[in-house]
């Protein structure tokens, strides 16, 4: 494999578990030193720093909310000081309550809306100042096909995702051409967050999907690696969508 990521710092927020999981791994193999972002599941973070470590890699577990400005600073503070300068940043921490319009609350809108949109701002927010000053910097922010399309039993996460979109979108003219930023926009992933849906939504979804199947983690890191890597080097701004063809349907 080619080592496409030596020598540089990369923070990976939610990379416990799914799909921040998989890429802390491939960012580890491909030669960075990897922060393993955790919230409360130390457990996770710990497994996901092991098994780098045993592969022959670098990585240490960092906890700390996203949702949380002074937590963020201190996170990117301490990740400076253990691997140095960050280069490489992915955003994947994220939650999803599936409310319609009658049961979504005020208190929920809110909750979803601190960890995925105000949870994508603050390291991107944390770490962009460094990354230009370097005149280096490249960011994946992991946002959703509900962010792309009417989500009628998932409103807050679909407009919390729209919301990740739209901020990359603008950051990406503002941090040219030091910094190239870019989405990732799943389907179906097979992780943690899904094991919550109901089996005939699972079903229904996996039968509208041209690829008809969930898709893997590895799947996504493949992915996210492309867009981090210089293969991308004149991507910036984009939303690139992983989700076996859903989303071009109605
Ligand atoms: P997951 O398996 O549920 O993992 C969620 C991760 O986010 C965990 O590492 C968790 O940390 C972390 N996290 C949650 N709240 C946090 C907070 N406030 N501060 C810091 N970390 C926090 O989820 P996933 O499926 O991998 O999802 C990753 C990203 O992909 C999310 O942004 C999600 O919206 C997006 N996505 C997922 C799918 C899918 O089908 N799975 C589809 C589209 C988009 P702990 O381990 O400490 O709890």
């Amino acid at each position: 494999m080619e080592k496409d990521f030596e020598g540089k710092t990369a923070l990976v927020t939610g990379g416990s578990r799914g799909i921040g999981r998989a890429v802390c791994l491939d960012l580890a193999k491909g030669g960075a030193r990897v922060a393993v972002n955790y919230t409360s599941n130390a457990e996770a973070a710990e497994e996901t720093v092991q098994t780098i470590i045993k592969n022959g890699g670098e990585a240490s577990a960092f906890k700390a909310d996203v949702s949380d400005p002074e937590e963020v600073q201190k996170m990117v503070a301490e990740t400076e000081k253990t691997f140095g300068p960050i280069d490489l940043l992915v955003t994947s921490a994220g939650i999803v309550r599936r409310e319609n319009h009658e049961t979504l609350s005020f208190e929920i809108w809110k909750e979803i809306m601190e960890v995925n949109l105000d949870g994508t701002f603050l390291p991107v927010m944390a770490i962009k100042d460094g990354m230009l000053k370097r005149g280096f910097g490249r960011i994946v922010c992991i946002a959703s096909i509900a962010g792309l399309r009417p989500r009628p039993n998932n409103i807050a996460y679909s407009a919390s995702k729209a919301g990740v979109i739209g901020f990359v979108r603008s950051c990406s003219e503002a941090l040219a051409p030091s910094i190239r930023i870019n989405c990732l926009a799943p389907g179906l992933i097979e992780t943690d967050m899904i094991s919550t849906l109901a089996p005939e939504k699972r079903k229904a979804m996996i039968e509208a999907t041209p690829i008809p199947r969930t898709g893997t983690v590895e799947e996504m890191a493949n992915v996210v690696h492309f867009l981090l890597s210089e293969k991308a080097s004149f991507v910036t701004g984009q939303t690139y969508v992983a989700d076996g063809g859903r989303v071009t349907l109605p």
